[in-house]
């Protein structure tokens, strides 16, 4: 990864930190688990056998690479060239594949014979026990007690690709408690399990390393609109919870200062805390889950409950990356809200026949914005999953018919 020593395309410090976000806030006993992780993901990202092995899957396994498509009825609709990175087209529905064979692939050649995640709507779960059953590892989903009544469908899925799951009864019984019983099983298990973050997030090395397997969409996306269009494109634009998603193709334009970039948060249904989980936009400076971000918070500086009606999107934080990148202005953070966001989700599925997920649905919505003030632009929005999943809450919350 020469690129990333350069200004806008800056690796982390040795520490772990972006600027002024980032780091590593851990207890005693996993400092030196960490150490041995960043070791770790340094030899083996640069290893020929790794980079051949993980390729084969992208390729055979996964269906990379996803085509960047020109979005030809939508683009007609509102007066620019839409083109969307298709990463709904991915095994499992969407780009979280890409970093969980990453993390499965380095636990393995660590020696490591667990997985530990949490998930909240069980999509990260759905996309980790899938990797850990490619690769013969156990796994153990934490998963609040609220959240398993609420998401049958993707429970079933775990269980039947071989994961256990832990069922989290404490506090609300839903995603923050899970992180934390996680957490905690992990600091336990960790000479033979390896925890595996669902965004580019976490204390050090963890949102370097989600980056790294995740700028594959980058680095597609760029050759592919190059070699569709002949040129960059003006506008790049991705839904932003944890942060994945958006690095990743991100990473592939930073350097190119004439593509303006945009992270797109939830707003949900308004500005007041609880109400949205754009934590670039309304979040302060704070310390969640072992690293420094931007957090939603309450006076008493606790972080508040975020809420989005895409679940994928409703994290209190944001990663350190992106908090960076908006401090130095290279990429510019904006809010879609449940409403506009819905609104794309049946444009694009009426325009395009593609269903996009409710989280990828926000950048559809931005995407669409950015044609309408800006005529004759060409745009690349990232299709980060497919839709499926959202069908039966929308026509319930949203009825057209
Ligand atoms: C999980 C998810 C997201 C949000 O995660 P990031 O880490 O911010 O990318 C976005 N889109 C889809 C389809 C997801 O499943």
């Amino acid at each position: 990864m020469e690129t990333l020593n350069k200004k806008y395309n800056i690796a982390p410090t040795k520490d772990g930190f972006f600027g002024n976000y980032g780091g590593q806030f851990l207890p005693e006993g996993l400092k030196q688990e960490f150490e041995h992780i960043y070791e770790e993901f340094l030899k083996y990202k640069d290893d020929a056998e790794f980079n051949e092995e993980l390729d084969y899957l992208l390729k055979n396994y996964a269906g990379r690479p996803s085509p960047v498509y020109f979005a030809r009825n939508l683009s007609a609709k509102y007066g620019s060239e839409i083109y969307l990175k298709r990463e709904d087209l991915n095994h499992t529905g969407a780009h979280k594949i890409n970093h969980s064979l990453g993390e499965a692939l380095l636990a393995k050649k660590m020696g490591k014979k667990k997985l530990i995640a949490e998930t909240g709507a069980g999509q990260h779960g759905v996309a980790i026990a899938t990797a850990a059953a490619l690769m013969g590892l156990e796994c153990d989903i934490y998963m609040g007690e609220v959240d398993i009544e609420k998401e049958k469908p993707n429970v079933f899925r775990m269980k039947i690709l071989g994961a256990n799951i832990v069922s989290v009864k404490s506090g609300t019984r839903t995603l923050k408690e899970a992180v934390d019983e996680a957490f905690i099983a992990y600091s336990k298990e960790y000479e033979t399990a390896m925890y595996a973050i669902g965004s580019a997030v976490g204390p050090h090395p963890f949102p370097m390393i989600i980056e790294h397997f995740q700028s594959v969409i980058g680095r597609e996306a760029r050759a592919q609109f190059m070699e569709q269009t002949g040129r960059l494109p003006d506008y790049v634009a991705a839904c932003v919870g944890g942060g994945s998603n958006a690095i990743g193709l991100f990473s592939g334009f930073l350097e190119d200062t004439e593509v303006q970039i945009f992270g797109v948060e939830p707003l949900g249904k308004g500005t007041n805390l609880g109400q949205n989980a754009a934590s670039m936009t309304y979040g302060k400076d704070g310390i969640i889950h072992g690293f420094k971000c931007r957090v939603l918070q309450d006076e008493q500086g606790n972080a508040a409950n975020a809420y989005s009606i895409a679940s994928g999107l409703d994290y209190p934080g944001v990663g350190p990356k992106h908090c960076y990148l908006n401090d130095i202005g290279r990429v510019k953070y904006d809010v879609i809200s449940d409403e506009e966001a819905v609104n794309a989700f049946y444009d694009l599925s009426e325009t395009e026949g593609i269903i996009p997920a409710l989280e990828s649905s926000h950048a559809v919505a931005y995407g669409i914005k950015l044609a309408k003030e800006n005529k004759g632009k060409k745009i690349l929005v990232n299709l980060s999953g497919r839709g499926d999943k959202d069908i039966q809450y929308v026509l319930e919350n949203y009825p057209k018919f």
